[in-house]
Parts: structure tokens; C-alpha cells; sequence
């Protein structure tokens, strides 16, 4: 099931207990698809981590993932995606770990020194990735297994199990 809200005041709604819709509207026009597999799956992280979990982006409008330079196919256009940090005290790769057991796809993004933020999505086809934008390329690699994505991590000039988020 889909919430889908044209903007303006419908927005507050209430999606779960700790999510309102706004939370999750396209910050480039407002408008808002947005799974509810997806807000119920981040409440469970939300009640287990105890502390708010930040929204940085949910649905985006065809337009608006172009303007970014992604793709009118990406998860978040489909209503399936949230990137989301917590309050830089946290550690990511524990997150990381605990989010893997609720959403079948994961990616971990150094976007800062020391510092990051995770996509999880609801698309049915297990997938995991790391991305680094500082001491990397900035290009996904992409593993289907978490002992592969270890044993990748465990050579990366980033130690990806110090980052928070
Ligand atoms: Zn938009």
C-alpha cells in the first residue's frame, strides 16, 4: 500500500508513530508517494535504536532524480526509499548490521570525513553497497552477500566500521 499525497497541508499526517508524511515529500515540489512496507519497516528500526531517525530524502519527483543526477527509475521515485542518519554519535556499521535483518537492500555512504549516511529500500532482491565519496570515486560497488562486503571493507583506505551517522 502507497500513500500518496499532492502536497499542502495532508502532509502532516501521521504515518506511523514516530513518521509524518512531510518527513518523506519530495523537497523539490512537495509531492509524496511513499510506501507504507517502508515506514512500517523503519518504525521497527526507529523502536530499536530509541532516537529519531532523520529523513534526509524519501520520495523524489521524476524531475527532481534527474536534477540530482539520478535515475526516474531509482527506488525513491518508486516510493520504496529512505536515506536516513541519526545524530553523528552513532555507529554506522552497527546500524548497518541491524538494518540488514529489516530490509532486504542496504547501502552505507561516506559523505564527510569520519561521517555518513545509509539507504535502505524495500525492492525485492537482496542487495547491499558501499559508496565513498572521500576517500573513494564516489561509485557504488555492490556485493549480494555481507561476508563478500566484508571481506571488501577490510582493505578500504576508510575503515567503514568507525563512520557514524
Ligand atoms: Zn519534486
Amino acid at each position: 500500500m502507497y500513500v500518496i499525497i499532492n502536497g499542502g497541508i495532508e502532509l502532516k499526517r501521521q504515518l506511523s508513530e514516530n513518521f509524518q508524511a512531510l518527513e518523506f515529500a519530495c523537497s523539490h515540489c512537495g509531492q509524496l508517494k511513499i510506501s507504507m512496507e517502508l515506514i512500517n519497516k523503519l518504525q521497527e528500526f526507529r523502536n530499536w535504536v530509541g532516537k529519531p531517525i532523520h529523513i534526509n530524502s524519501g520520495y523524489r519527483c521524476p524531475l527532481h532524480s534527474v536534477e540530482i543526477g539520478s535515475k526516474r527509475t531509482s527506488e525513491h521515485c518508486l516510493g520504496n526509499a529512505a536515506d536516513i542518519r541519526i545524530d553523528s554519535t552513532m555507529n554506522m556499521y552497527q546500524m548497518f548490521t541491524k538494518l540488514i535483518t529489516i530490509f532486504p537492500r542496504v547501502g552505507m555512504y561516506h559523505t564527510h570525513d569520519g561521517r555518513g549516511f545509509i539507504h535502505v529500500d524495500t525492492k525485492k532482491d537482496q542487495l547491499f553497497w558501499i559508496n565513498d565519496r572521500v576517500n573513494g570515486t564516489g561509485k557504488y560497488i555492490y556485493f549480494r552477500t555481507i561476508p563478500k562486503l566484508e571481506e571488501y571493507i577490510a582493505n578500504t583506505k576508510t575503515n567503514w566500521k568507525a563512520l557514524v551517522m
